[in-house]
């Protein structure tokens, strides 16, 4: 595959894609409020383009399911911070089908119990496991780009914290209801009325609490947006597929 087949205007396909990636690597930061599609879209991102996937807020899951395991107090911020340097958490990159262990017991459910949900604001809030976090998950990306691939990572502060630096950087937004319907649809399969409800608190909550530690409603200088509402999930791959193309393309140019 010859780099003019990235030149500017070209149509790009996947294996055009593939080839540029193997050349230059890349890192994709992709943030967003609860419901706003951004694993689904990650993970599809991930695959068409034959990237590891990362999904961060597992890791947050992955160390509050462990805490509890230790019988810890979730909001001692200390005892906390070092049960993160303690624990062996694997994770794989896979975008089909993503697991995660934390030392021989694989977690890949244990981490969506509503106990977990229930608790990890104490963890998420907590600034010396984010910092933790961030270097982690910086690592991951980083390594996955040096080796000629790259990595998609999803969270609320990959663009901005983690990896500021990432080749493509995207803020997932949809409004309100759009992104409450989606998450209650996930969650019950239904958007009843009782439903969209009981999670209309939860994810207001949720946002709120991790609102005071990292800023996700507002795009960073440089951070391309991407409004999902109207556009579906194949609209915002498109979208966030242009975006990479024309990142490929600039840094190709420069080789
Ligand atoms: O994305 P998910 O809902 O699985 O994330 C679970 C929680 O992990 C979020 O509500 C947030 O508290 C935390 N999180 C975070 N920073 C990230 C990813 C997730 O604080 N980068």
């Amino acid at each position: 595959m010859s780099i003019t087949a990235l030149s500017n205007g070209d149509p790009v396909d996947t294996a055009q894609r593939h080839s540029a990636i193997e050349r230059v690597g890349i890192t994709i930061a992709i943030d967003g409020p609860a419901g706003s599609g951004k694993s689904t879209v990650s993970k599809i991102l991930a695959s068409r383009l034959g990237i590891g996937y990362l999904d961060t807020g597992a890791m947050y899951r992955a160390l509050t399911w462990y805490v509890l395991e230790e019988g810890l107090d979730p909001s001692d911020t200390d005892a906390v911070a070092q049960a993160a340097a303690h624990m062996d958490l694997r994770m794989d990159s896979h975008p089909e089908n993503p697991h995660l262990w934390v030392g021989d017991v694989e977690v890949t459910d244990a981490i969506r119990q509503p106990r977990i949900a229930l608790q990890i604001r104490h963890i998420s809030t907590n600034l010396k496991v984010r910092s933790w976090m961030a270097t982690e998950q910086r690592c991951r990306m980083m390594e996955a780009r040096a080796l000629g691939s790259g990595m998609i990572a999803e969270g609320r502060d990959i663009t901005t914290v983690v990896c500021p630096d990432a080749d493509v950087r995207v803020l997932l937004l949809a409004d309100e209801e759009a992104r409450l319907k989606r998450r209650t649809l996930e969650l019950y399969g239904d958007v009843s009325p009782e439903h969209l409800e009981i999670v209309r608190a939860q994810v207001h909550d949720r946002d709120q609490a991790d609102l005071t530690v990292a800023e996700f409603m507002k795009p960073a200088e440089g951070v391309d947006v991407v409004d999902s509402t109207g556009l579906g999930i194949e609209g915002v791959v498109a979208a966030v597929l242009a975006l990479v193309d024309e990142n490929l393309r600039g840094r190709l140019a420069q080789n």
